[in-house]
């Protein structure tokens, strides 16, 4: 583990982190649980927990519109998280925050609005590394334009071909949309240079930051994307939220998602005017609790150091490749140096989705089967992976009783 230690952070000390999940003192099967589907979903810290029960128990009021104490109060709490969240990316203003579902969603919203300004011929360049959710958009966006989907071919490494990918960019391209993490394979993608590639012929660039805001520091600013999307419960909190970072002079360019209260300043039956950022793409009343939540799940991660995070989750990750390289006719997917959160893999001859059952049997969560990423798996032509994929709070013990495990098993279905 790192040692160096940053001024008023908590250290991660395992044991005592892990008391903070209720969640990892449970069994499964009879067994302690080994929870290696953090990819999937994250545990909550008891933090999270406690603060959706004293909001239902004691907080709870609609927001944005009631002038009594606790509307006033749940709309302070709600706009509270999202300055907590624009702190947590870097972010220059909370209007440049919209609160949304989640990741799909997000990637939604600008695929409707930012692609209402797209004509017929443009182009969006995605990669062949992209979760289901930053596909099928773009596809009913350029059924509905008449715009072109491209796509970034991956290497048998898992590594996108950037010769390939200058090649596709050109002035027609009005948008990258690009994962920063991919979640089957682990494999970190150069966004920083593929960014300002893209600047370089004037596209936007959208970032998939479900699988990197919980692993690493992000700062939209630094990277320079319009958007960055992500999940609430990927980074400790709960689902039904999620986030949509847009730069502001681009998120006031689009029109709005979804009409309805909280979106307008006006509405009369000749002409409605549209409310600011970011309310302007808030239409109805939102996942107040989601959102109080996930301001709790940050400051929970901000008592930490980030960098200790990364390099503890990194040696955890790097410690389970290296064992898995033991066994025979194990394939590790995604074969990078840069690679986060993620070890995917297969033993010859075996069925991912028997393995995992196996695992599961013996208290080990895994995921098994295509991850959504069917043109991964179509790439490999293999029915999916097994996917054990990490969080803050998993140690090296765990691996070994999750190598156990998998040894086990492998006998069992050989
Ligand atoms: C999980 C995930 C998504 C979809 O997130 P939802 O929370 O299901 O909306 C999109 N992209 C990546 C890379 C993901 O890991």
């Amino acid at each position: 583990m790192l040692e160096t230690e940053v001024k008023g952070k908590r250290k991660l000390e395992l044991e005592e982190i892990r008391r903070d999940f209720p969640l990892l003192g449970r069994e499964v099967h009879g067994r302690p649980l080994v929870y290696f589907d953090n990819g999937a979903t994250t545990q909550k810290p008891k933090r999270v927990i406690d603060t959706i029960e004293r909001y239902y128990s004691l907080e709870n009021a609609n927001i944005h519109r009631g002038v009594h104490y606790l509307s006033q109060q749940a709309t302070t709490a709600y706009e509270e998280a999202r300055k907590k969240v624009a702190n947590f990316i870097g972010a220059a203003s909370d209007r440049e925050i919209i609160f949304t579902k989640g990741t799909t969603d997000s990637i939604n919203l600008v695929a409707f609005s930012f692609g209402e300004s797209l004509k017929e011929g443009d182009e969006i360049l995605i990669s062949h590394l992209e979760h289901h959710s930053n596909i099928v958009p773009w596809q009913m966006l350029c059924e509905r334009k008449g715009c072109v989907l491209k796509v970034i071919p991956m290497n048998d490494r898992g590594e996108l071909i950037q010769e390939e990918f200058e090649k596709l960019l050109s002035t027609r391209t009005k948008l990258l949309a690009l994962s920063h993490v991919s979640n089957s394979l682990g494999i970190v993608n150069p966004v920083r240079e593929m960014i300002r590639k893209a600047r370089d012929y004037g596209a936007r660039v959208l970032i998939d930051g479900a699988q990197s805001v919980q692993h690493t520091t992000i700062d939209v600013v630094d990277l320079d994307c319009d958007f960055y999307v992500f999940s609430g419960h990927k980074i400790y909190g709960p689902t039904g939220v999620g986030v949509l970072y847009g730069k502001e002079s681009v998120l006031d360019a689009m029109t709005p998602y979804q009409g309805g209260g909280d979106m307008i300043k006006t509405v009369r039956f000749e002409k409605t005017t549209y409310n600011e950022l970011p309310f302007k793409f808030e239409a109805g009343t939102p996942n107040i609790v989601g959102g109080i939540g996930l301001g709790a799940a940050l400051d929970y991660l901000s008592e930490f150091d980030m960098h200790e995070i990364e390099a503890h989750e990194a040696s955890v990750s790097a410690y389970l490749g290296a064992c898995l390289k033991e066994i025979d006719g194990v394939r590790i997917y995604g074969e990078s140096e840069q690679k986060l959160g993620v070890q995917s893999f297969l033993v010859e001859g075996i069925h991912p989705f028997d393995l995992g059952t196996i695992l599961d049997q013996q208290g080990v969560a895994v995921r098994t089967g295509h991850h959504c990423t069917q043109p991964i798996m179509d790439f490999y032509q293999i029915p999916g992976t097994v996917r054990a994929s990490f969080a803050m709070y998993n140690k090296k013990e765990e691996v070994d009783v999750f190598m156990n495990a998998l040894e086990r098993a492998v006998k069992m279905l050989k």
